[in-house]
């Protein structure tokens, strides 16, 4: 559904990701774990087109979405994604902000698309506050709001970046809850995540990348059980 090949990305002299290829099956859970400043973040926004590629071709269906003619917005449209820090609008209400993009993007009507989100908020256990604003939310909601909003348009692949590393402890539960139930609904997704316990248990794949490069790939029970490469061995030992 979606492959990269050979992706190259610098800042400035930095080349922070040197030939990455990967590929991410319909349905296929993938998680993408590795140091800070490894790339992860970076690999993430230039499969979704928010940072330009310097080489490399990336296909999205059997569309080639590296192609400098693409439009980014139609392009972007067919990802969801959620990143570390809420991203919630905060002059929105909650419901706002989920049908936003349906009713702007793909120009689903109002009445539609409020029917579509208020079933995703029953289904999230929010729909009592599809009218507030985001900051009437605990952090845990705030993230699940944005998980929502990232499928109330039936994106293609969802692409998570962190979504609990800004959260408290107690609140990481619940979020984690919501990921594993749009894996058992067969989404497509692909996550950056540190916390390794969740991407053992959920992911079908794991990718460590390391300096801009993937270093290691495998199932998960293979990558955390068994890992070949030292590199994977000595991240994993200083994981908590
Ligand atoms: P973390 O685990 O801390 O989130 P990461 O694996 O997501 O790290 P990236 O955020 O992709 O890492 O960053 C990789 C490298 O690219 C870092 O050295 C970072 O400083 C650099 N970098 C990222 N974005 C930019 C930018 N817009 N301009 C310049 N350098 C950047
Ligand atoms: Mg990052």
């Amino acid at each position: 559904l979606l492959a990269a090949t050979e992706v190259w990305k610098s800042f400035g002299e930095r080349e922070v990701l040197r030939g990455i290829s990967l590929e991410l099956a319909a349905h296929e859970v993938v998680a993408l774990i590795g140091p800070s400043g490894s790339g992860k973040s970076t690999l993430l926004r230039c499969l979704n087109l928010l940072e330009p590629i310097d080489d490399g071709r990336i296909l999205l269906g059997d569309d080639d979405i590296s192609d400098p003619r693409v439009k980014a917005d139609r392009v972007r449209a067919r990802f969801g994604i959620v990143f570390q820090h809420y991203n919630l609008f905060p002059h929105l209400s909650v419901l706002d902000n989920v049908t936003l993009a349906a009713r702007l993007v793909h120009g689903t009507s109002r009445r539609v698309a409020e029917e579509r989100g208020m079933a995703l908020l029953e289904r999230i256990g929010l729909a009592d506050k599809a009218k507030e604003h985001p900051d009437r939310l605990s952090g845990g909601q705030q993230q699940r709001a944005a998980i929502v909003r990232a499928i109330a348009t039936d994106p293609e692949v969802l692409l998570f970046d962190e979504i609990t590393s800004a959260l408290d402890p107690e609140l990481v539960g619940e979020v984690l809850d919501l990921v594993r139930e749009l894996a058992a609904d067969g989404a497509t997704i692909l996550m950056a995540t540190h916390e390794m316990a969740f991407a053992r248990d959920v992911a079908h794949r794991v990718l460590f990348l390391d300096g801009g490069v993937v270093v290691e790939e495998g199932p998960p029970a293979e990558l955390f059980g068994a890992p070949r490469e030292p590199r994977t061995r000595e991240f994993l030992a200083r994981m908590p």
